[in-house]
């Protein structure tokens, strides 16, 4: 069967920067680790070697204060046989009178050279006289031929020997040296001396001294419990031989339990030492050296407790551990600042760049501005231009617009101006026809009709040219009552042929409006000519003005009984060219042009629907004031 091949996905990009991370941290702890145990390594080795410096000093200073000691004593035992008293006792051992002498004897001498006891021995080693001689236990009389430093003298070879008292059972040194005289051996004079108190000098502490023998056993140290044990288990020879000579009395002799675990410089070595009370747990570790005593084949040992130097060392190691988490710190410190270093450089020159760019954006700004301000400036002088066009314009078409309606009324006015020329030449012949059969009363009347005629065509003619006139843009205090009846007057015509009932309807005669005469007629002719087109079919044809005023307006109303205006046309009234009328007999301008002048005038032109549902439009004007109008 064929194994599915088997896909390894390679770790992710990130994931693999965490493991590389990962992998360099723990490399790094281990390094430092490693140099902190290092350092506690190379701390302990120091600490190490000062104490066995400081040991070894130590242990010079006691052996000198001890062979200082024994010197002292050295020279005793040989200058007793100087003492006639000492030789003619051992010549005479019978003779107790010297006996007591030589009692009292060395009883000063010991007195005054500080030992514990002095004695004197035969040759057979029987005590002949000692400095104790008064007190009970006096070793006068008694048996030392065993002591071995009695043996040592009687053999002719002046000994020393440490051992504790066979009588008392007193620790101390013992001094032997043969008694001669003329040549010949009598006996042995002893001196024991206690150096027990040199131990009460030795180190206080958790520091241990110690003095063995030569066979190792402990004799002199400034532990108690250690006093008669031994280095090393003895050998049953050597055991027999301390028994026999009783050396260290009854005493044991059993094995200290030193446990040796490496050697170190200068001789010396690191050993474990029992616990003082056996079973109580693990001992301690000293540094442990020594130094022997030639002469006596003793050896010293000083024993230095290695626990105040593994405490530093631990220490060593713990401030290893700290200064180098403070470097770390301090790295990753550096690291962060010169990172947040790097991201503030960047982001100061991201800032610039879009200060930069903010610059030059305001730049094209500033010029794209100051181009739209010169098109501007461009587009204004061409509005202007346009609105001076579209005002000329508009002018023109005021213009054309009362052109148009001077165009309508012409067959009005012709036929108005033909009756009375008809009736002129008709008079004027009867007048001349009268004057000629001299019937000068008549033919006076006919020529007064003539000129009531004349003034009458003179008033139409008047009128139309003030129509027609351009007007100018000023504006002045205008009666409304006037005006009203010089726009009927233009449409009086068609009033009466289309019989249309004209009411005007004005509560005070001498209302002024602020506008301009010509041109609020022209508006009025437009507004009755509507009404009078409106009311063409109208079976009820009443055209109504009405004014009306308030503190600062006038109000001229122009209502018709006409069809009214539907809503959908109301909405288009005051549009240029829009009209309802068939082609040819309107152009739409009227209203549109009446509302401009009446906006010109600061007034408005709206349009309502009448009482007889015809429509109503209203002129509001702005109310002369009585003082202007008096100017
Ligand atoms: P024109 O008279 O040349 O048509 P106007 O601007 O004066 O132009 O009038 C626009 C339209 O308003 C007219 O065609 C008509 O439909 C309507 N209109 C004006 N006055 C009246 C009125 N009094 N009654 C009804 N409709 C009117």
């Amino acid at each position: 069967m064929a194994a599915a091949p088997s896909q390894t996905v390679p770790p992710s990009r990130p994931g693999r920067r965490l493991w590389g991370r990962l992998t360099l941290w723990v490399l790094l702890l281990a390094a430092c680790l490693a140099l902190a145990l290092f350092c506690w390594r190379w701390a302990e080795n120091a600490a190490i070697e000062r104490l066995r410096l400081s040991g070894a000093q130590r242990l010079d200073g006691y052996a000198l204060s001890l062979e200082n000691l024994l010197a002292k004593y050295d020279f005793l035992p040989g200058t007793l046989e100087l003492n006639k008293d000492v030789v003619a006792l051992l010549q005479h051992p019978g003779d107790d009178t010297l006996r007591g002498e030589v009692n009292q004897y060395l009883e000063k001498v010991n007195r005054l050279s500080k030992s514990t006891t002095i004695y004197i021995v035969n040759l057979q080693g029987v005590t002949q006289a000692a400095s104790n001689w008064r007190e009970r236990d006096s070793f006068v009389g008694d048996d030392v031929s065993f002591r071995p430093y009695v043996r040592d003298a009687l053999r002719r070879e002046p000994g020393g020997f440490y051992g504790v008292g066979t009588t008392r059972g007193e620790p101390g040194y013992f001094f032997a040296h043969g008694i001669y005289h003329n040549g010949r051996m009598l006996g042995v004079a002893t001196v024991k001396v206690n150096i027990e108190k040199l131990e009460k000098g030795w180190v206080q502490g958790a520091d241990k001294v110690l003095l063995a023998d030569a066979h190792g056993v402990v004799f002199l140290t400034s532990v108690p419990e250690w006093k008669y044990r031994t280095l090393a288990p003895l050998a049953p020879a050597v055991r027999q031989e301390l028994e026999a000579s009783r050396q260290y009395f009854s005493h044991a002799l059993t094995p200290l339990g030193l446990r040796e675990q490496r050697r170190i410089d200068g001789g010396a070595s690191i050993v474990e030492v029992p616990a003082a009370v056996p079973d109580s747990g693990p001992g301690s570790r000293m540094v442990s050296q020594a130094r022997s005593l030639a002469p006596r084949k003793w050896q010293f040992v000083y024993l230095s407790d290695l626990a105040p130097a593994r405490a530093s060392a631990r220490n060593v190691f713990l401030f290893a551990l700290l200064v180098q988490a403070l470097l770390v710190m301090l790295v990753l410190y550096t690291r962060q600042r010169r990172r947040l270093g790097l991201q503030r450089l960047r982001a100061r020159e991201d800032l610039q760049r879009a200060y930069d760019n903010l610059e030059t954006m305001v730049a094209e700004r500033t010029s794209s501005l100051q181009q739209m301000t010169h098109n501007l400036s461009e587009e204004n002088v061409v509005r202007r231009k346009a609105e001076q066009k579209l005002r000329q314009a508009q002018s023109e078409l005021v213009q054309a617009a009362k052109m148009a309606v001077l165009g309508q009324m012409s067959a009005g006015i012709t036929h108005e101006l033909n009756q009375p020329l008809t009736a002129l030449r008709t008079m004027a012949d009867n007048a001349r026809v009268l004057i000629e059969r001299d019937r000068l009363d008549e033919a006076k009347t006919n020529l007064a009709t003539i000129s009531q005629l004349v003034g009458r065509m003179g008033l139409i003619t008047g009128q139309l040219r003030q129509f027609a006139r351009k007007a100018d843009a000023s504006l002045r205090p205008v009666p409304v009552a006037a005006a009203i009846t010089a726009a009927l007057f233009l449409v009086e015509r068609r009033v009466e042929r289309e019989r249309v009932n004209f009411r005007m309807s004005m509560r005070s005669q001498d209302v002024h409006a602020l506008c301009d005469s010509n041109r609020l007629e022209q508006v009025l002719v437009n507004l009755f000519n509507n009404a009078l087109d409106a009311m063409a079919d109208s079976e009820t044809r009443e055209l109504s003005v009405g004014v009306e005023r308030t503190d600062e307006r006038v109000m001229i109303g122009v209502s018709d009984t006409g069809p009214g205006i539907p809503d959908d046309i109301r909405a288009h009234l005051f549009e240029p060219f829009f009209t309802t009328k068939p082609q040819g007999q309107g152009l739409g301008l009227g209203l549109a042009i009446s509302e401009q002048i009446v906006r010109e005038f600061g007034g408005l032109l709206r349009v309502e629907t009448s009482a007889s549902g015809g429509a109503r439009f209203i002129i509001e004007l702005p109310l002369a004031e009585q003082e202007t109008i008096d100017v």
